[in-house]
């Protein structure tokens, strides 16, 4: 590799979030994450004017995983790029991609349990309706492993990193490891205060083996993640503030599993407090956020690890 190749963030505000897109400016121009339904008309197409690039120009939509403020503007961004890009995804996040339907099963699968919310299908329905710009079949499904060539010298190699969701994957551009995650690294949650992810072991594995393997130079992230006083990380991270996110990410899930493994073998008890059945959880975290506040990346943490215990022990 002879210049390093160049990234360039592309923020488009959504609610409480800043969602977070990466330009890599190779040969053929690739996008990580594509925002919402808006974000790609909205956010991106002024950005890259503004860095002399066009959008139609580009020929990967690289998506590390499937939730929505991820992958819901990926059809509109395709169809910005004439249905040019090749659309990556991971193959067990792909039925995200494919049906907006899909994303609702989830929430009535995991969350709706534990909120107490007559209404919450019919919002997560019409927040599938419009914040994903199209249901689509991606062009090129990934397991891991796999080598993406972006022209010229440029390769981005694929990593599967499940635990956030299943279909969770890190992109890598070779020879300078800058590596973009999405919601693979937690550190203490974005706005809600809270790391989120289905997998507990899956998460853990998956941030040593970015720690120990892929060990980041750069490390660029789906959102400005917190550290434990509440102070965001920037989404493009150095060397050492990359070894500090993993290791923090990791220092927090081993508090969280020593904690619910201690409350689930004594019982989960159904209250009145918002974070039931988790309540002690929560006060013992000292926790506070609101954990009904969609996505709730507590209940889906908790839930990930009652299912643990639950095949465990
Ligand atoms: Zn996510």
């Amino acid at each position: 590799m002879t210049e390093p190749v160049a990234v360039h963030p592309l923020v488009s505000p959504w609610g409480r979030f800043g969602l977070y897109s990466f330009f890599i400016d190779a040969p053929e121009p690739a996008i990580v994450d594509t925002g919402i339904a808006s974000s790609p008309a909205e956010g991106m197409v002024p950005a890259l004017e503004a860095i002399g690039r066009r959008i139609e120009d580009v020929r990967w939509i690289l998506l590390t995983h499937g939730h929505i403020d991820h992958l819901g503007g990926a059809r509109a961004l395709w169809e910005l790029t004439g249905r040019r890009a090749r659309v990556v995804i991971h193959e067990a996040d792909a039925p995200l991609l494919r049906s907006r339907r899909a994303h609702v099963d989830q929430y009535v699968d995991v969350r709706q349990q534990y909120i107490d919310n007559p209404d919450a299908v019919e919002e997560q329905t019409q927040a599938a309706n419009c914040v994903i710009s199209g249901e689509m079949e991606p062009t090129m499904l990934v397991r891991g492993g796999e080598t993406l060539a972006l022209g010229g010298d440029v390769t981005v190699s694929v990593h599967h990193i499940p635990g956030h969701t299943a279909g969770s994957v890190a992109y890598v551009i070779d020879g300078q490891q800058s590596v973009f995650v999405g919601d693979a690294v937690q550190i203490h949650g974005a706005a809600n205060g809270f790391p989120g992810y289905e997998d507990p072991a899956a998460y853990r594995s998956s941030l040593r083996y970015l720690r120990d393997e892929v060990r980041p130079q750069h490390l660029y992230l789906g959102h400005p993640y917190r550290n434990a006083d509440g102070v965001p990380f920037g989404v493009e991270l150095d060397r050492e503030a990359a070894r500090n996110a993993l290791q923090g990410s990791l220092d927090l899930e081993a508090r969280i599993d020593d904690a619910v493994r201690r409350y689930f073998h004594a019982g989960l008890r159904e209250s009145d407090s918002v974070y039931s059945p988790f309540a002690p959880v929560a006060e013992e975290l000292g926790y506070t956020g609101d954990p009904t506040l969609e996505p709730s990346p507590f209940f889906t943490t908790m839930h990930g690890h009652l299912t643990q215990f639950n095949q465990t022990s």
